[in-house]
């Protein structure tokens, strides 16, 4: 079997893992793409912010800087993870008020040209739940029908087989949250925009763990979270991204003061703000989204494609390892790198009883019903020993309980 310490010595990023705080009695985290870790950065940062900014500038604070943070914030992550050049992405709400309103806004966009109208919303069978309750209480609400993708990994044929000239909006997660499975993001925009519809992504388990290209793949829209391996901290905001050339038309359903043309003139009659401020709608969450900056800043110096190389080496040393020593489990990630995440996923049927022993020894993976340990690699923070560990104490729960 390959050392783990061996590809730890190797491993050009292993020196950030000291950057993180650390948890006593965390003998492997293996759930990163659940909650990331904090940076000590951050939580400095967090500390000076209510210290400094909060209780000295008091309300000066939001002519200083926080009015300006979310689109500030924004495009840094537009620019360090998600290919997007500045002026696309936002923070703003939890990821499930964010999808709400780009769906929303993305309907009203959708194109009008020919008979047959556009009133078809496509999701997948398997995605994550808030955003297929999402399609489908909007589709409730404006009389549309939800067109689902039933099985299988999302690939381009499975979505040129559901959409069609009725097709308005097209949601996706690039990596599917329960198997890892990455999704072919171009080629899916790319035939998605062939049949006159607009595509939005979901991006909580991509962003920060590979790169994207948003602007060249010609996405409309992206939403993602930035609790997970972009570590902001427990409900910490998602953020949106709109293709410039969409933004002038852009109107989503939570019109409020703080997403209008002038907050501060309190005007009657709402008309939307300038640029991605229209996707806001009330006072920004400035607390919750500060901490972000320091993992934002890691990403750039370490560079999001040496993240990505880890990433798969990560992912390619869980396999290993579960092939090992796990000979029961049933991999449910793909074996194709290309078409892997950064979280590999294992079902076995005595997982659901382990996994309270598997906390209380400080290994931290999350499980996922009816079967499944997900083993969530975060580049930054995650060592290759400490999966190995991971994945070892897993199997003597495994033999543990068998034997019982
Ligand atoms: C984590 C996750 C969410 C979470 O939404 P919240 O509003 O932040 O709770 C939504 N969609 C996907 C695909 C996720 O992985």
């Amino acid at each position: 079997m390959i050392d783990s310490a061996a590809l730890d010595r190797a491993d050009p990023l292993t020196g950030l893992r000291e950057r993180f705080v650390p948890a006593p009695g965390v003998t492997a985290y293996l759930d990163g793409n659940s909650l990331g870790r904090p940076l000590t950065a951050s939580v400095e940062r967090v500390e000076t912010f209510l210290r400094e900014q909060w209780a000295t500038r008091l309300i000066r604070g939001w002519d200083e800087g926080w009015l300006d943070l979310p689109v500030r914030i924004g495009d840094e992550l537009g620019r360090v993870a998600l290919g997007a050049a500045s002026g696309q992405t936002v923070i703003g709400d939890s990821t499930t008020v964010l999808l709400y309103k780009v769906i929303r806004a993305a309907l009203e966009l959708r194109p009008a040209e020919g008979r047959a109208p556009r009133d078809e919303i496509v999701i997948d069978r398997d995605d994550f739940p808030t955003d297929r309750y999402l399609v489908e209480s909007i589709a409730a609400e404006r009389g549309l029908t939800v067109r689902w993708i039933e099985e299988g990994d999302v690939t381009p044929d499975r979505v040129a087989a559901v959409v069609g000239p009725r097709t308005a909006v097209v949601v996706l997660s690039a990596i599917a949250y329960r198997s890892g499975f990455l999704a072919d993001v171009p080629a899916i925009t790319g035939l998605v925009h062939d049949a006159g519809a607009l595509m939005l992504w979901d991006l909580c388990h991509s962003a920060g763990v590979l790169p994207h290209s948003l602007d060249a793949w010609g996405v409309d829209f992206a939403v993602g979270c930035s609790y997970k391996y972009l570590n902001g901290g427990p409900g910490a905001p998602a953020f949106a991204y709109v293709r410039a050339g969409l933004q002038s038309e852009f109107r989503q359903p939570i019109a409020g003061w703080l997403g209008s043309a002038t907050p501060f003139e309190m005007v009657q009659g709402y008309r939307p703000g300038p640029g991605m401020r229209r996707v806001l709608s009330g006072t920004p969450p400035i607390l919750a989204m500060v901490g972000l900056q320091d993992t934002l800043a890691l990403i750039d110096e370490a560079g999001i494609d040496a993240v990505r190389a880890k990433s798969v080496a990560l992912t390619e040393h869980a396999i290993a390892l579960a092939d090992d020593l796990l000979p029961d489990a049933v991999l449910a990630t793909p074996r194709d790198a290309a078409r892997r995440g950064s979280h590999v996923t294992l079902d076995h049927p005595a997982f659901e009883a382990i996994m309270p022993r598997l906390w209380d020894r400080g290994v931290i993976p999350d499980f996922r019903r009816p079967s499944g340990i997900r083993l969530g690699l975060s580049p930054l923070s995650t060592s290759f020993a400490e999966l190995e560990l991971g994945v070892r104490a897993i199997a003597e729960e495994l033999a543990r309980e068998a034997a019982a």
